[in-house]
Formats: structure tokens, sequence, C-alpha cells
């Protein structure tokens, strides 16, 4: 009976025509075409495969996504996760019930800039961003470095004058632009959205690993 019901669902729906393969993939595709797989996969997958339906494909970062811009540029932030279920129990208890790790890989993060079909594979999410930022921005790396007491504690979005003052006189009109970077020294990831011009609040360390 379900055999016949499947068989008829599969006559009706409209066959799968993307781009990009029903499954992980390092090749270069849009974040249109990864996300298209991921939902087609979710789809024909639900019935038989509770756990991991769309093992290995790529869908927005949580925190992230479309997260960035630059003259002629964007970036979308994807991830997805090669791991086994090793990486989700937190009492030991959990951990023998699971068994031997099985994990394929990874948890991934990808930077991709459909603009220029370009994209940079990183098990470090930093490291992806600042790969963009060497394809979008180049010469932020020549930035100095906002001073601790300009950032505060948590960072800010907001411009205020003795901020701005600071940028007028340390940044190249190019880089005070909608979607700039900053740089600031202090530990932690690369935050997106905490230059006060919109792009990225790069942490000053990650550069150097
Ligand atoms: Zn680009
Ligand atoms: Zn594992």
């Amino acid at each position: 009976m379900y055999d016949l019901l499947d068989l008829l669902e599969d006559i009706t729906r409209p066959a799968y025509t993307g781009p990009a393969p029903l499954g992980f993939t390092s090749r270069y595709f849009t974040p249109e075409q990864l996300l298209e797989a991921r939902t087609e996969l979710a789809r024909i997958r639900s019935e038989w495969s509770k756990d991991h339906p769309t093992f290995g494909t790529w869908i927005l970062g949580i925190t992230t996504g479309w997260c960035a811009t630059a003259p002629g540029h964007r970036l979308c932030l994807l991830q997805t996760d090669l791991r086994c279920r090793c990486s989700f129990p937190y009492l030991a208890a959990q951990w023998e019930m699971i068994g031997p790790c099985s994990c394929v890989g990874d948890l991934l993060y990808q930077a991709n800039c459909p603009d220029c079909s370009w994209h940079h594979i990183s098990s470090n999410e930093s490291e992806a961003v600042i790969a963009w930022h060497d394809h979008a921005w180049p010469g932020w790396r020549d930035l100095p470095t906002l001073p601790a007491k300009l950032r505060g504690q948590a960072g800010t979005r907001t411009m205020k004058p003795a901020l701005a003052a600071w940028l007028e006189t340390h940044y190249p009109p190019e880089f005070r632009i909608d979607g700039a970077p900053i740089l600031t020294d202090r530990p932690g990831r690369c935050v997106p959205g905490y230059s006060p011009y919109g792009g990225y609040d790069i942490a000053t360390p990650q550069t150097t690993q």
C-alpha cells in the first residue's frame, strides 16, 4: 500500500532538476542551489531517515547566512555537519549509548560569493570569513587595530563621535563605506555586523592563525 502511495508521489511530483548534488559537495554552487538541494533531500528522505535526513548538505549559518557585503561582492556563510552523533551528547551515559564514533568529517563552514562564483571551505568559521575578506576587501590586513576603549566590552554597532573621529584619522576612505570591516584586538570569533559600517568586527588574533 505504502509502496503504491510512494510510487504515486514519485509520478506526480516534479522531478528535481537542481544542479547541486543531493548530499555533501565541496564544488562551487550558489547558496540558492545548495539550499534547494537540501530542501529536496529533506523532502524525499523524511520518511526513512529520521536522524539525519539532510546529512552532508549545506544550510545557512545560524547567526550568519547573508552577512556581509563589499563593492561588487557579497558574503553568504553556510555550514554543514559531517560529524556523527558523538558531537551531541553531554553525559557519559549518552556517549555509551551511541557507541563508537563514525564521524566522516568535521563541522564545516563555507564562505560563498555568488557574484564571483567564489567559495572557500574551512573547519574554522573565522578562517572562512577572513578568506572572504582577502577576496572582497583587498588591503584590509593593513588596517590599524581599533583601541579596546573605543570598541567597548561587548562591541558596538553604533558610530559614536569619538569612534568616528578615530576612524577618520586612521582608516582610508575606501574602508569608511557601507559594509566595511573593522579590526579589533580581542579573543573570540569574527562577528558579522559589529563594525559601525555594518561589516565584520574581525578579531586580530584570528588573522595570525
Ligand atoms: Zn566576489
Ligand atoms: Zn563521531
